[in-house]
């Protein structure tokens, strides 16, 4: 592992992190009722990076009430879909033109390398909103041909309409921060809706610095709104009666406590959850594409990720020599912070979270796993765990069970005999899975066969903004990006009239 250096800040950069971060309510920059705040870290060194309201119960209420008012009065009902499609397609612009600032901001507060800040969770956010932007003009609603049985004789003229669910709050995590933000923010926008945005208090940075863009833009106060907390204040969001609907992305624990808090005005819930994603190699792979592929599966984002491929199965005749090779490419990352846009292995978010990979390694090893890399944290500041490869792990461990979220994959052999699905689907999660194989009719088979909601070929992280993305099982509820997130987003109204 090599070890590299920072470089500087952006001139706005470090203005925006001296500036005191408050909540956006109804328009205006406010802090906390309480007046309380709290720190943002960077992860790389533990140094404080900003001060940032407190929201709790009361900011919630206050921004309900912004995002409500902003519904059934304001002038965003009266926004023509074109209207809303330029507003979208600006803040798209201006966040392609500020890229290199978000980039600096996500990677300071979550530690990704400020290269795949820019290229993916900037670029792809940038992309999402000019595709939801183009959605605006083209929601329709039909014209059934009715046949009214029990009044006959009528002459009917029936339709139906398309209108926004209403006021929604959208809860994110913090593994892609302002991505998961505009993942909820666009497609609620593109139908009309109002938001109240809960960031994760461990990044709230990029999604304050989008509330300015946004109302830069032209956004009408209160349809966007911002309150930075923690899990306290993203439960109020879901227990208040006036919000029609939430959009959740996080852990599957948090998901069931939403899904039963949801239950007082039986709101719409989507939820995307977590993985613990099979990646499968067959012995016909080709092995120069599947290792760096299995590599990165798992070592992208650090392992923060949901869709990471941290079960591992290979075929039985290649299981050596093959997980041999991904350990020497995860020996040969570069750590670093993330402001080196060298870095391919930075911290995980919090001292907890390493912890608690750590925690899930050390029991591993115990029971008998063998780390082909890594195992160990990095004695360096920050939050850092060595890339790790684990071989010699049972089907029952907790370490092949649960979900890390960190750079850990677990290895096992499969042969040829027994097949790979039942492994493959022996889990309580079904967000993604990957396959190796140069056998076409192999390929489509264990497509259809693993229960996920995404299934790569020949590739991993194989993300479209048209592809529909969510969970099977415990991995979650709805699909988000392409066309078909829409529907969180509509309320669809039958229409007939007796002519
Ligand atoms: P988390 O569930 O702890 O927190 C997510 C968000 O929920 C944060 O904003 C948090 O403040 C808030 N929250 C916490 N308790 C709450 C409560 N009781 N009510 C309402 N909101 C509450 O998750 P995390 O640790 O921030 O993120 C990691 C998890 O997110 C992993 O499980 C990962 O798989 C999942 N994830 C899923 C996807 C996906 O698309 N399926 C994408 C990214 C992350």
């Amino acid at each position: 592992m090599t070890v590299v250096s920072q470089p500087v800040l952006h001139p706005r950069v470090d203005s925006f992190l001296r500036e005191p971060k408050r909540l956006l309510i109804g328009g205006e920059w406010v802090a906390a009722v309480s007046g309380r705040t709290f720190t943002t870290h960077d992860p790389a060194t533990g140094r404080v990076l900003a001060e940032v309201a407190h929201g709790e119960d009361a900011d919630v209420t206050r921004a309900v009430t912004a995002a409500r008012r902003a519904f059934d009065d304001g002038p965003w009902r009266r926004f023509t879909p074109l209207e809303r499609q330029r507003l979208l397609w600006r803040v798209a612009q201006a966040l392609a033109a500020r890229a290199d600032e978000f980039a600096q901001i996500e990677a300071l507060d979550n530690g990704k390398s400020v290269s795949v800040a820019e290229h993916v969770d900037i670029a792809w956010a940038v992309e999402i909103l000019e595709y939801y932007a183009g959605w605006a003009t083209k929601i329709e609603g039909s014209t059934p041909q009715v046949s009214m049985p029990f009044a006959p004789g009528g002459v009917f003229h029936a339709y139906t309409l398309r209108e926004p669910v209403g006021v929604v709050g959208q809860i994110v995590p913090w593994n892609f921060p302002l991505l998961m933000a505009v993942f909820k923010i666009a497609p609620a926008l593109a139908t009309g809706n109002t938001v109240v945005l809960k960031p994760a208090e461990q990044t709230p940075l990029s999604a304050l610095l989008l509330g300015e863009l946004l109302a830069d833009a032209g956004l009408p106060d209160g349809v966007v709104n911002i309150v930075t907390g923690f899990g306290d204040a993203g439960a109020a969001l879901v227990r208040d009666e006036r919000v029609d609907k939430i959009a959740f992305t996080g852990s599957t624990e948090v998901g069931k406590e939403i899904v039963r808090a949801a239950a007082g005005n039986l709101k719409r819930v989507s939820l995307e959850l977590g993985g613990k994603s099979p990646n499968v190699v067959f012995a016909d792979a080709d092995l120069d594409l599947a290792v760096p592929g299995a590599a990165n599966a798992i070592f992208f984002n650090h392992g923060q990720a949901c869709t990471a491929g941290s079960r591992l199965y290979v075929e039985d005749t290649i299981f050596e020599e093959f997980t041999a090779k991904v350990a020497d490419i995860a020996a040969g990352l570069r750590v670093g912070s993330g402001l080196d846009p060298a870095t391919e292995i930075g911290p995980l978010i919090s001292a907890d979270q390493r912890d608690k990979v750590m925690g899930y390694v050390d029991e591993g090893l115990a029971e008998g796993a063998r780390a082909l890399s890594g195992g160990t944290r990095l004695d360096r500041d920050g939050f850092f765990v060595a890339p790790t490869v684990l071989v010699g792990v049972g089907p029952e461990s907790r370490v092949v069970r649960e979900e890390i979220f960190g750079p850990v994959v677990a290895a096992q052999p499969f042969t040829a005999a027994d097949g790979v699905t039942a492994a493959a689907n022996d889990t309580v999660y079904g967000l993604a899975a990957g396959i190796w194989t140069r056998d076409l009719s192999k390929a489509h088979r264990t497509a259809r066969e693993i229960r996920a909601g995404s299934v790569w070929v020949n590739q991993y992280n194989g993300f479209d903004t048209t592809l529909p993305f969510g969970g099977y099982k415990q991995s979650g509820w709805g699909r988000e990006l392409g066309a078909g997130v829409l529907e969180l987003y509509l309320e669809t109204k039958a229409v007939n009239i007796a002519l």
